[in-house]
């Protein structure tokens, strides 16, 4: 069933785009959030696959697409401009790296997808947190049980080492004992968010199953994480 924001959008998509960006992410083209040929693009993308990523601390990491070209200019759209009407194409694909990801883990229905939270910064920026959001834009079903406990610098200012450094010790579970868990999260670029949720939710009691994510770098990818 629509709800009433979904009805107003489609009984008045024309008149929005004189409110909404008019132009395509992937490739500027006039009048789509998304056009078809970048719609396609990126679906192409996610049917043809990656092969997970271990990271050090063990964790599997499923990503739907490599965080390049297409894919990678609507995730940048959507995080970058508030283009929020991007977060159902980009949550579709984050859908079928989870799929990957349960299927990977032999995992069954107790198993909980676990949104990584955005910084306290991004959050006040942008109003939402981008991993949920971009979650249930795909339609799947999350549990909130991580926060941020500590302020941290904007991650992509910053190298390798101080990425992990950064985020070390700023998130904290709650109601996580016994908990079976498939963290998920945007993009993946060290693996040092990961590594911290899953440090998190270990912590307070969770067994993390796995992960997933709409993008993968693939300079990382050949530094093995
Ligand atoms: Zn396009």
């Amino acid at each position: 069933m629509l709800t009433i924001p979904d009805a107003v959008r489609e009984a008045f998509g024309g008149a929005l785009s004189l409110l909404l960006p008019a132009w395509c992410a992937g490739c500027d083209a006039p009048d789509a959030v998304l056009c078809a040929d970048c719609r396609a693009a990126l679906a192409a993308a996610v049917r043809a696959g990656r092969p997970p990523r271990t990271l050090s601390s063990g964790i599997r990491v499923h990503a739907a697409v490599e965080f390049s070209g297409i894919p990678a200019r609507v995730i940048r759209a959507f995080k970058e401009e508030g283009r929020t009407g991007l977060a159902r194409p980009l949550g579709t694909a984050l859908a079928v790296a989870v799929g990957a990801a349960l299927t990977s883990a032999s995992a069954g229905d107790d198993v909980v997808v676990v949104p990584v939270p955005s910084s306290r910064a991004a959050f006040r920026r942008r109003g939402h947190h981008v991993a949920e959001l971009i979650a249930r834009r795909g339609g799947l079903e999350v549990a909130r049980l991580l926060r941020v406990d500590a302020a941290t610098a904007d991650q992509r200012l910053l190298g390798r080492g101080e990425r992990a450094a950064n985020v070390a010790g700023s998130m904290r579970a709650r109601g996580a004992p016994g908990v079976q868990v498939i963290v998920v999260d945007d993009v993946v670029t060290t693996g040092a968010t990961l590594r911290e949720a899953a440090r998190a939710l270990e912590a307070a009691g969770a067994t993390v199953r796995g992960a997933a994510a709409v993008a993968s770098t693939s300079r990382v990818w050949r530094e093995g994480g």
